[in-house]
């Protein structure tokens, strides 16, 4: 789960890490306000979606020269001009894609006199089963490009998590930025810090970039971006209600209140499989068959006649959608239910594209006779690799 800039700089906060003061605001009138309670003059206007690159972002409604989703303003007049230009508009960054991300939230922050930017992130790496730093003088980049073309400028540094951080992580760190001083000092206080909200709020990734060094030596943290373990977030309710589901998936969200594991894929052919690694193997085959799959969907072990209806509806509010492929092993969960719910499920939704089904396991007669005598023109498929020919030969066959 993502949480926006603001948020993550809330919680950081609370880790006593330094970030520049400032608020949120959904309105021009609260921008307004948010900027008459900091100190001025130099304040900055931040779009807050789940998305990096705003600053070199562009505004889709807005024209090619007008400025991008972070913006430097010299007063509360301009605070208020650049509020309306960003809010309800959307913002286009090398993160979101051609589509964009509407702007719903603004974040209105003090403006920091910059000496150098600093890219500072950690990070599961699961090659290592550790927590990596990663560590890079060449801040305010993208890492991508950096990683990329100037691959020597990043340092990783890897964090046993049984042994936990170390000063000598720290002066790691702090060498890798090429500090000195009272700033290298500094950092190894801040990285143990990270160290700390990382592994206590069971993030995934915190990435700062940048990281600043300002005109009076401080370190402050300018931007940073957090995403935590979804299947941990039961520990930490405060995140949990940070939450934004306007930046997710609507697809996505619903399936998530079903208890179903659905990705969204850029295919045509939807599919409804029991178990992750089955999904994969569906997934992985429809593709050899020449097609690709427009979904990745779990329905789990202990499906029910609803959770099916549910994924079956999720499926097909997808407009790319022109066939789908159940195939389901019956093993906690039985062959019949499943057949109950897609006949159940397609009749609700009139469905009008092309469906394969392969059942397979317990009760898997009874499945079988339920979906021939639905009078639904439903294709049964005997194995995996018959079941994909037949889907990819359907939805050619509509074409
Ligand atoms: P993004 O990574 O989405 O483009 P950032 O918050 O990193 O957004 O902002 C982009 C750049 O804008 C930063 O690299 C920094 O140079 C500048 N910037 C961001 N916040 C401030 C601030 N509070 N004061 C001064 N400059 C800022
Ligand atoms: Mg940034």
């Amino acid at each position: 789960m993502n949480v926006h800039e603001y948020q993550a700089k809330e919680l950081l906060k609370e880790h006593g890490i330094a970030v520049p003061d400032g608020h949120a605001a959904l309105t021009v009138e609260e921008a307004v306000a948010a900027a008459k309670k900091l100190p001025g003059p130099l304040y900055v206007v931040k779009a807050q979606i789940h998305a990096g690159g705003r600053g070199k972002g562009r505004f889709k409604e807005l024209s090619a020269e007008a400025k991008g989703g972070v913006r430097l303003a010299k007063s509360i007049d301009d605070v208020e001009a650049d509020a309306k230009e960003m809010l309800g508009n959307t913002l286009v960054t090398i993160q979101t894609g051609e589509e964009g991300k509407q702007v719903n939230r603004l974040y209105v922050t003090d403006g920091v006199d910059i000496e150098s930017e600093y890219y500072l992130a950690m990070l599961v790496d699961r090659a290592t089963g550790r927590v990596a730093m990663v560590a890079s003088t060449e801040g305010g980049m993208d890492i991508e490009d950096v990683a990329h073309n100037t691959p020597e400028k990043i340092t990783t540094i890897t964090i046993d998590p049984a042994q936990g951080f170390m000063p000598h992580h720290g002066r790691a760190v702090a060498f890798a930025l090429g500090l000195s001083g009272a700033l290298n000092k500094a950092c190894q206080k801040l990285a143990k810090q990270l160290y700390g909200a990382f592994t206590s709020l069971d993030c995934e990734m915190l990435e700062i970039n940048p990281l600043v060094e300002t005109k009076d030596e401080q370190l402050l943290v300018l931007d940073t971006k957090m995403s935590f373990d979804g299947n941990a977030l039961y520990r930490h309710p405060k995140i949990e209600e940070m939450r934004d589901e306007t930046e997710e998936d609507p697809a996505e969200v619903e399936a998530s209140e079903y208890d179903l594991a659905y990705i969204k894929l850029d295919g045509n052919i939807g599919c409804m499989v029991n178990g992750a690694g089955l999904a994969m193997a569906t997934m992985d085959i429809i593709k050899l068959n020449g097609a690709f799959p427009a979904n990745f969907l779990d329905v789990g072990g202990g499906a029910t006649k609803e959770k099916v209806t549910a994924a079956f509806k999720i499926i097909l509010k997808d407009p790319a959608v022109e066939g789908i492929l159940v195939n389901i092993f019956g093993g906690i969960m039985k062959c019949d239910i499943i057949a109950d719910g897609i006949v159940a499920a397609a009749k609700e939704v009139n469905l009008s594209v092309p469906l394969v089904v392969r059942l397979e396991g317990t009760n898997v007669a009874k499945g079988k006779e339920i979906l021939n005598n639905s009078g639904l023109p439903i294709v049964s498929a005997d194995d995996l690799g018959d079941a994909a020919k037949k889907i990819v030969a359907e939805v050619k066959q509509a074409a």
